[in-house]
């Protein structure tokens, strides 16, 4: 499993040296982190289990005052600043994972297709090939929700052709079911009503879509952990073999800076803004009490590690192997 050393880790960060860590798992030192970022992959093995961690860029986002309900862009600058990052941008990172289980190459979820932002899309602009991954290679890929920064890389920018064609799409029923319903698109607020469209467009089309419901065995070695609240049926992937497991919580936490520093604000984006609160703060717990490893999709690069008490706050300790 991920491994580093713990010195290594609290010389080289900021505001993390009251952490108590305990346990085998330690900690990455940023020259090792900026490593693994230029390279725009990585990969480790969970049990018998080949998981490969891929970059897929930064939105620098810059809506400091609109991204938590009813908090200050002063207070989200400062929650920057107390976690060691510049003030410039909020950075919204991308990074999704490939699992090898059963004989299969699974995605889960398809990264931006680089049509979110200019920084963002280093996936499908060589980040694949540089991880071993073409497109024809892949055999299922799994959806957490059905955001753009999610789904976008299943589909070219202007033709929406599929760009994995043969691949099994699989999703829940429940996400699947509210975005393809035509009479949600009045319902919804403006800046969503593109993305229900483009869906409506594609999907019901694609004849490679599984749905499925339930916390469900997708794949040997993969279960769907429902996580509601970003999204009306966001789930989380958890892999496990043998003793080992991560629990990949896609947008169930979103910038550790804000909202893993910050438990009890809510992001302006999450479709059930209480039950994504409440999701939020039952994963966070439950990851520090089982001491699980988590994988994040916004959580920066490298993108799994542990998720750790620093006093009444929480921050998240990014591994490699
Ligand atoms: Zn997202």
């Amino acid at each position: 499993m991920i491994k580093t050393t713990r010195r290594q880790f609290l010389a080289s960060s900021a505001g993390v040296a009251a952490l108590g860590l305990t346990g085998q798992f330690a900690f990455l030192p940023s020259a090792q982190a900026a490593d693994v970022r230029k390279k725009g992959y990585y990969s480790y093995n969970v049990g018998d289990i080949e998981v490969i961690s891929i970059y897929d860029g930064v939105w620098q986002n810059q809506g400091f005052g609109d991204i938590a309900v009813d908090v200050s862009e002063d207070k989200v600058k400062a929650a920057l600043t107390s976690a060691g990052l510049a003030t410039d941008y909020i950075p919204i990172e991308f990074a999704f994972t490939v699992v090898k289980t059963g004989g299969k190459t699974i995605l889960l979820d398809a990264g931006t297709g680089g049509q979110l932002a200019p920084t963002a899309g280093l996936a499908s602009k060589g980040g694949f090939e540089a991880a071993g991954i073409t497109p024809d290679s892949v055999d299922t890929i799994m959806i957490s929700h059905m955001h753009p920064d999610h789904i976008f890389g299943l589909m070219e920018k202007d033709t929406n052709a599929q760009v994995f064609p043969d691949a099994e799409l699989v999703v829940s029923e429940t996400e699947y079911n509210f975005w393809t319903d035509p009479a949600l698109i009045p319902k919804l607020p403006e800046r969503r009503q593109g993305l229900a469209k483009r869906i409506q467009a594609t999907f019901p089309e694609w004849k490679n879509v599984t749905r499925f419901s339930g916390e469900k065995e997708l794949a040997p070695g993969i279960r769907a952990v429902e996580s509601f609240g970003h999204s009306p049926g966001h789930v989380s992937f958890h892999i496990s073999s043998g003793d080992d497991e991560l629990l990949l919580i896609g947008d169930a936490v979103i910038v550790p800076a804000l909202f893993l520093a910050n438990l009890d604000w809510q992001l302006a984006f999450d479709a059930d803004k209480e039950q994504a609160s409440a999701t939020r703060k039952s994963i966070v717990e439950k990851a520090i009490a089982d001491n699980t490893t988590i994988g994040g999709y916004h959580f920066g690069f490298p993108n799994a590690g542990k998720i750790e008490k620093d006093g009444a706050s929480h921050v998240f300790v990014p591994a490699t192997v």
